[in-house]
């Protein structure tokens, strides 16, 4: 019997278990195509037999395109071909199972790592009938190794290399991990601070409370930022001292939570805060001892600083101040000016403006104002600085420098006119005395008794006229010079108007002059003799400018505080533009038709003596319709 009729001999009895057998067949090629390792069924010739689906996802090739073909021609790299071929023949010669690991490439071209448990199936006769190889894809598992092991040595380089000062103790307190900056920061090797406790790198006062801390953060590990405001101070292997900043982390581990210390040495963070410290109370101090005022304001004009003087300046304290907005110091306008001048600041022109800034106390005061405009570091404008200084005093002078210079144009107008007047006045009288005395001395025996009388008479009347004049200028020099006196008392002026009338009724025989007091006049305070002096001043004007027979009257009222004496006449009136005049100075109405005497000082000195007296003096005239002059004087109440 030949061999192959022997075998179907011996299948036989077992043809009526053909069907199972598929059965277990079918079964067995779904198990090892949904397995999730990669299965090769190989014969002696290492051809392929069998090939799974895991096979067919990693290495891209369909069952049916190796079927048959030798596995080291589909899927070896050269440079392990000979290894892996050696592990094959181990196994074909019976030395199974084996493992070992190797390459394959896809269909694709590219590499998976395969780690191989392999093992042979021998038929009835005990030969290698099939190889059966089981493997794992690593390619994934592996490029995560080294990821890790690729990113560990990142993290490692990151803590060894990390600009702060890193330290990692255990739950105990004890260093496990000190990097490079820590040993430079401690001036301790390595070696000399791994394991210990990490209080050894407190100064000795801290490390009692330390231990408790440390327990503290362990019991809650969260991490801990290094901005925390505390004052912590550290101490080198030399014994110095060197305040830190300290931030704290927690890390797992499988052997519990570390804690990781990451610090930096602020000495000279310290030394530069003290040194920004210093300087600013240095400019502080040079700002508080500033003659000017100093103010701040942001961007919505809220102030945000203030020196002393500047709070001083406007009455206020500086606290009062912070915070208040412009609009408190300052009318709408000028704060529409102070923003279009810090514009133009911006635009660099540089300027000084004067601004009236309002006091605590609701007063106003002239200030010079230099701002300039702050920006950040982008230029947008942030707000505004300011340099104040109080100018009323300034202002004052000034104000005070024109009055000066006023009135020195006044004195020197005043010496013109008074050389004009002194020149013509005074002539004019002396000529006319000089012409009467020549004609009386030259014509001597030819003059006859009424003659001389009428000489006489002039002589007479202009001697008066000088003495006027220079009663007149002698008074107006002492108005000037504030010395012309009045001697106030309580009085009554009744008999003094009509004492003053009826002396001028005298020498005016022609004008009728009526006077239309009240029974009674209560007392005024004013000085008798200039009472006299100012009504007969105004009678006489009266007199002296209107028609023979013309109507003088005088008149007094009386109200609660001051009685009121009018002198009225029918004369030609005074034109509307010289009225606002009429008091000054050598103001005289000259014209066409117009009578002028007198040098112009009569109303001045009737002026100055009622307002010396407390009262006061005023016109009312329409031209053609005659004249009237008041003047009152205070009652003298308690007086
Ligand atoms: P004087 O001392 O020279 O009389 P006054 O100061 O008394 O000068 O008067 C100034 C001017 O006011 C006079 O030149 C005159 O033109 C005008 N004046 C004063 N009183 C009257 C009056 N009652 N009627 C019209 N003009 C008057």
């Amino acid at each position: 019997m030949s061999k192959s009729k022997e075998r179907r001999q011996e299948i036989t009895p077992r043809a009526k278990t053909k069907d199972a057998l598929r059965k277990e067949r079918d079964l067995f090629s779904a198990v090892i195509d949904t397995a999730a390792v990669l299965v090769v069924v190989l014969d002696p010739q290492g051809q392929i037999v069998r090939f799974n689906r895991a096979c067919e996802q990693v290495t891209g090739y369909g069952f049916d395109e190796v079927k048959g073909r030798p596995f080291w021609d589909v899927f070896l790299i050269p440079e392990e071909a000979e290894a892996v071929k050696g592990v094959f023949g181990k196994l074909r010669a019976g030395q199974f199972p084996n493992e070992h690991e190797n390459h394959w490439i896809t269909k694709d071209g590219r590499r998976r790592l395969i780690a191989w448990s392999n093992t042979a199936l021998l038929d009835d006769h005990g030969s290698v009938e099939y190889i059966v190889g089981t493997g794992i894809d690593l390619t994934e598992r592996k490029r995560g190794e080294e990821a890790l092991r690729d990113s560990e040595e990142k993290f490692r380089a990151l803590l060894e290399y990390a600009s702060v000062a890193i330290i990692i103790v255990d739950g105990h307190g004890l260093i496990q991990l000190v990097n490079a900056k820590a040993e430079e920061v401690f001036g301790y090797a390595r070696r000399e601070m791994l394991g210990h406790p990490v209080e050894v790198l407190l100064p000795k006062r801290f490390r009692h409370a330390h231990v408790g801390l440390r327990g503290g953060f362990l019991a809650n590990p969260r991490p801990r930022p290094m901005n925390a405001p505390l004052d912590l101070w550290a101490v080198r292997k030399d014994g110095t001292e060197f305040p830190v900043e300290v931030g704290l982390s927690p890390v797992q581990t499988r052997d519990g939570v570390l804690v990781m210390s990451y610090l930096t040495d602020i000495t000279e963070r310290r030394r530069a805060e003290v040194a920004l410290k210093e300087s600013e109370k240095k400019y502080r101090r040079l700002i508080e001892n500033l003659q000017e005022g100093v103010w701040a304001v942001d961007a919505e004009g809220k102030t945000t600083f203030v020196n002393t003087r500047m709070a001083e300046i406007l009455g206020y304290t500086v606290d009062e101040m912070l915070g208040s907005p412009m609009s408190a110091f300052m009318d709408e306008s000028a704060i529409v000016l102070a923003r279009q001048n810090l514009e133009r600041r911006r635009r660099g022109i540089r300027e000084q403006h004067d601004f009236e800034l309002i006091r605590k106390d609701g007063t106003r005061i002239c200030t010079s104002v230099a701002a300039s405009p702050i920006t950040d570091d982008d230029g947008s404008f942030i707000g505004a600085l300011a340099c104040v200084a109080d100018i009323t005093e300034r202002r004052r002078a000034e104000v005070e420098l024109q009055a000066a210079l006023r009135r020195a144009q006044e004195v020197d107008q005043l010496k013109s006119q008074l050389l004009s007047i002194v020149s013509h006045e005074l002539r004019t009288p002396l000529t006319s005395i000089r012409g009467q005395t020549t004609t009386l001395l030259d014509y001597a025996d030819q003059v006859t008794p009424e003659d001389r009388l009428e000489a006489l008479q002039i002589v007479d009347d202009e001697a008066e006229r000088l003495d006027e004049l220079i009663s007149h200028l002698l008074d107006m020099s002492r108005l000037e010079a504030g010395t012309l006196s009045v001697e106030l008392g309580a009085t009554d002026v009744r008999p003094i108007l009509i004492e003053s009338i009826s002396r001028m009724a005298a020498h005016a025989p022609s004008h009728k002059l009526v006077v239309n007091l009240p029974s009674t006049l209560p007392p005024v305070q004013a000085d008798p003799r200039r009472v006299v002096q100012v009504v007969s001043n105004l009678l006489d004007n009266a007199i002296k400018f209107s028609p023979p027979s013309a109507i003088v009257s005088v008149d007094a009222e009386v109200d609660a505080d001051a009685v009121r004496v009018r002198v009225r006449d029918e004369g030609p009136g005074i034109a509307p533009e010289h009225l606002p005049h009429i008091f000054d100075r050598f103001y005289r109405v000259e014209g066409p038709g117009v009578r002028t005497s007198g040098v112009g000082l009569g109303l001045a000195i009737c002026k100055g003596l009622v307002e010396a007296m407390g009262g006061h003096i005023a016109v009312t005239s329409q031209a053609g319709h005659g004249t009237i002059f008041s003047f009152s004087l205070l009652r003298a109440h308690g007086m």
